[in-house]
């Protein structure tokens, strides 16, 4: 095998959706989001796990991400769709039943044109600027449409992962502002609102990141591994060099292993010289640049020649990975390559 190995545990994804559950009241329901195909680790059996752990209610960022939810879970869940009703969507959106989340005037339009009578959400913007209807605008048509019974009206936090940020509690007054005593469902948390207690939780939380083992839930199952094969292992004397562009040099002889797993893989460039692989309980540096297939890893200090090495594991989480690589374990996630042999376990 001359792939990584990338093992994913499902019953830890399952584990951390009902650990999340248990932080909201017995009355608000806890979705899942599986948008871009599973944050990358493939949302078919991951839903499955989440259908088992008892999670009904599913969000993707398009409509096209919905067909592989439906194909594992029939008609037994609901689809929203963060991007609303775009062009084009209509027929996906009538076929796989899927309640947009309408972003717009223009959106809702379409939408009411296109499917009269079909389920329908609407999204707000609060303050992030990204998706949503403006205050104003939510103003002009909201005695419309609040008696065509939208299914869902939610916003989106821009700061939730840093409890003490003043912008948490700004768009929670204008979230209630813009809802209260409508008597239409409402969501406003990802992972990092479930935290924040629960006036922020209202009747679905929306986790992503926290499914998949990542900050801000620190006490989370971490749920991939990641195991690189070595193809090479040499020797060699104090002054040589590993690597693309010679940027490491060896201050002591020094025993290099060479990987197979590189930034086509989703192994970032930005680790370079940065991060660490592990043999079990012991970390080698990251020795030179990572090149496209092949990372060097300094092994000078192991007893022994590895056969692999993991660059996720228990000792270091995506968390972890992302802090070396100046980024965030969600891009981590989202990178991992389709090269590596994935085997989804359950225990
Ligand atoms: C991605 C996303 C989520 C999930 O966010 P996490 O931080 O991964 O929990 C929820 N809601 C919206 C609108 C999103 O775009």
């Amino acid at each position: 095998m001359s792939t990584g190995n990338l093992t994913i545990n499902l019953k830890g994804i399952a584990a951390n959706w009902a650990a999340l559950n248990a932080l909201s009241a017995d009355t608000v329901q806890t979705g899942a989001v599986v948008k871009a195909d599973g944050y990358g680790l493939d949302s078919g059996p991951i839903v499955r796990a989440l259908y088992h752990a008892g999670a009904r209610q599913f969000f993707v960022a398009a409509a096209e991400e919905a067909s592989a939810i439906r194909r594992e879970l029939g008609d037994s869940v609901s689809i929203n769709i963060f991007s609303g009703h775009m062009r084009g969507d209509t027929e996906m959106i009538h076929d796989l039943h899927l309640t947009p989340m309408l972003n717009s005037f223009n959106q809702l339009t379409r939408h009411l044109e296109a499917l009269p009578g079909h389920s329908f959400g609407i999204q707000l913007d609060t303050g992030m600027n990204r998706l949503g209807m403006e205050p104003s605008e939510w103003e002009a048509v909201r005695d419309t449409v609040v008696p065509l019974k939208p299914n869902l009206l939610m916003s989106h936090l821009a700061c939730a992962d840093d409890p003490a940020h003043p912008m948490n509690r700004q768009q929670l007054d204008l979230f209630k502002t813009m809802t209260d005593g409508l008597g239409l469902k409402r969501s406003l948390s990802a992972t990092g609102g479930v935290f924040l207690g629960p006036d922020y939780h209202f009747d679905i939380t929306r986790p992503g990141i926290g499914l998949y083992g990542g900050a801000p839930f620190s006490e989370a199952n971490h749920v991939v591994h990641l195991s690189l094969p070595v193809i090479q292992i040499r020797d060699l004397t104090a002054g040589e060099t590993v690597g693309y562009g010679n940027s490491w040099t060896a201050k002591v002889p020094s025993r290099i292993a060479t990987v197979a797993s590189g930034y086509a893989d989703g192994l970032i460039r930005a680790m370079s010289n940065q991060g660490n692989l592990w043999a079990d309980k012991t970390s080698c540096p990251i020795a030179g640049r990572v090149s496209m297939d092949m990372i060097g890893v300094d092994i000078t200090l192991l007893d022994h020649d590895p056969e692999s090495l993991d660059i996720l594991s228990p000792y270091q989480t995506i968390d972890d990975l992302a802090d070396m690589a100046g980024t965030i374990g969600y891009e981590i996630l989202t990178s991992l390559g389709m090269r590596y042999a994935r085997r989804y376990v359950s225990q």
